[in-house]
């Protein structure tokens, strides 16, 4: 293609379609990596919170087994 081809291609609607096509594209594709990346943070945070609630669970089960132990167990007599 030459110079004053080129010159031409680039006013013809099939040339601006893909140049507007390309654009949107990546702005999609920013967009899903800003998604991803918020997304991974909030996988992280929730990662986290998982962890400490399981700790949590397991501390609350000790003390649960702990009262229910029959040489812990006070009689009201
Ligand atoms: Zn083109």
């Amino acid at each position: 293609m030459n110079n004053a081809s080129f010159k031409q291609h680039i006013k013809s609607r099939t040339h601006k379609d893909f140049i507007e096509n390309y654009k949107k594209y990546y702005k999609e594709v920013d967009e899903a990596q800003d998604t991803i990346k918020q997304l991974r943070t909030e996988l992280e945070l929730l990662k986290r919170k998982n962890t400490s609630l399981k700790n949590q669970n397991m501390k609350l089960l000790e003390i649960i087994e702990d009262m229910n132990d029959e040489d812990n167990f006070e009689d009201c007599l």
